[in-house]
């Protein structure tokens, strides 16, 4: 499930972000003349031939307040941390500079493939500048474009072969959980707590980077994943307490798992960072449990729960199909109940219906709630079957997708909701016109 990471590391203005973009495929942060603006993501999948990877911009972890090398030296320990293959990049027009060297300089104690990318070499007669990376030590500089997305290939083709060789994993029946949230809202507590009362059988490194260390423990007979410990082990750097960072390591972390908790602090209520962790959860289609911790510090009444609870409903409007469970690390409230809640989130995200079955409730659907007209054309249901698990994703032959709205896509979910157990995991419901 782990897939390699690749990191791009370089000093300012070399084009990393130009380049991250690229390779993720989309136009996901900012690319501006300005050294140093704020970007949205630094965290994408990548993909060349075959081979699925994760890739980071280094460049958007930014430190606050931190001189211009320090800052250096933090993203080129976040790609040293976290990557699998590093791509160094570096600006063909200005020739070695002294934040390339230092640069270089960590990258060499580092234990890890370097592979330098030459950028903004945007024609061929600038290629001879190319030359004199060599002198990085390095090995081949390669050089690239990303304004005119020249060289991205045969870069990515020299990043692959460093990829690690990871052994097929033997089949594995253990559901892969992870943690997420904001510092301190006790994840590393909450692990503690649970694996108190767990037998844990074995902590060994997972996955193709180093650090990503597993915890699998046994209960009522099926077997558990945390998935990242380390990651919400402290150690202490000082990039660690950027917002991009923890936001990064969070989406590493949901996409290895199968089930996502999403931790929010009683004590302190719901806030902006919450939602934007929550929000990738629900983008990557995992299932998820959304757990209040802390719940022994609140005076409570009869209404607590439910006002809290409405909160959340209202805040994460999105996540209406995610279950609740208020807990405590520190008195051990309700965490016993988490395991088997966990399982049953991961049945019903890997549910599947039966066409037949699926088919009746539908009809049934539109029985009760007749199809809309839209400009004169009625939306006319032909047919629906399951196409996929994890998440459950339905395919809906129509007349035309275009006239399947939001709102009677919403009906059918919550039909199809109210007959099957699908809490905890999103349905994605895609319209086909039937040809
Ligand atoms: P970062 O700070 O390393 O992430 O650099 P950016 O990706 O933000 O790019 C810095 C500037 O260089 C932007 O103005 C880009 O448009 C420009 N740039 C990026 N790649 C190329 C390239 O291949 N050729 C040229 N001429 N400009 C580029
Ligand atoms: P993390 O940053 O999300 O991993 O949070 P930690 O597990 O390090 O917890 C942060 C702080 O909250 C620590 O001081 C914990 O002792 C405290 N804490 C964690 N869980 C609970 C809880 O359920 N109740 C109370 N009262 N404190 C808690």
């Amino acid at each position: 499930m782990a897939n390699p990471t690749v990191a791009i590391v370089g000093r300012p203005n070399v084009g990393k972000s130009t380049i991250f973009n690229r390779i993720a495929g989309e136009r996901i942060s900012i690319v501006e003349d300005t050294p140093g603006v704020t970007r949205d993501r630094i965290y994408a999948h990548g993909e060349w031939l075959g081979h699925n990877f994760n890739l980071i911009d280094t460049g958007g972890i930014e430190v606050s307040d931190q001189p211009f090398m320090q800052q250096i030296t933090a993203q080129a320990e976040v790609a040293i941390d976290e990557a699998d293959v590093i791509i160094f990049m570096v600006n063909g027009r200005q020739g070695i500079t002294d934040a390339d060297e230092r640069v270089a300089q960590l990258l060499y104690r580092a234990d890890k493939p370097v592979v330098v990318a030459v950028n903004k070499i945007d024609n061929f007669e600038s290629r001879a500048d190319v030359y004199d990376f060599y002198a990085l030590g390095f090995g081949d500089p390669n050089p690239i474009s990303g304004a005119h997305g020249l060289g991205l290939g045969d870069l990515l083709d020299e990043v692959i072969k460093n990829f690690p060789e990871v052994p097929d994993p033997a089949p594995d029946d253990s559901i892969r959980f992870s943690l997420i949230g904001r510092p301190n809202v006790g994840k590393s507590s909450l692990v503690n707590a649970i694996l108190g009362d767990q037998r844990v059988i074995v902590s060994e490194v997972a996955g193709t980077t180093r650090d990503a260390i597993d915890t699998k423990f046994v209960h009522s007979g099926q077997e558990f994943t945390i998935v990242d410990t380390a990651g919400i082990r402290k150690r202490g750097k000082i990039y660690e307490k950027t917002e991009k960072y923890s936001v990064m390591r969070a989406m590493k972390a949901i996409d290895e798992s199968n089930v996502v908790l999403v931790v929010l602090n009683a004590e302190e209520g719901i806030r902006e960072q919450d939602k934007r962790v929550a929000g990738y959860a629900h983008e990557a289609g995992k299932g998820i449990i959304i757990v209040v911790n802390k719940w022994d510090t609140l005076k409570k009444d009869n209404h607590t729960q439910k006002q809290f609870e409405a909160q959340i409903r209202m805040e994460f409007k999105y996540l209406d199909y995610a279950p609740i469970i208020f807990v405590s690390a520190k008195t051990k409230q309700r965490l016993q109940q988490l395991p088997e809640l966990i399982e049953r989130v991961n049945v019903n995200h890997e549910k599947r219906i039966s066409s037949s079955t699926l088919n009746e409730v539908i009809m049934d659907a539109v029985a009760m709630t007749p199809t809309p007209t839209i400009k004169t054309r009625k939306l006319r249901i032909y047919y629906a079957t399951q196409v996929a698990t994890a998440p459950p994703t339905i395919v809906v032959f129509v007349n035309d997708p275009e006239l399947l709205h939001f709102s009677y896509k919403r009906y059918l979910e919550n039909q199809i909701r109210k007959n099957f157990d699908f809490s905890g995991t999103p349905i994605h419901i895609i319209a086909r016109s039937r040809k």
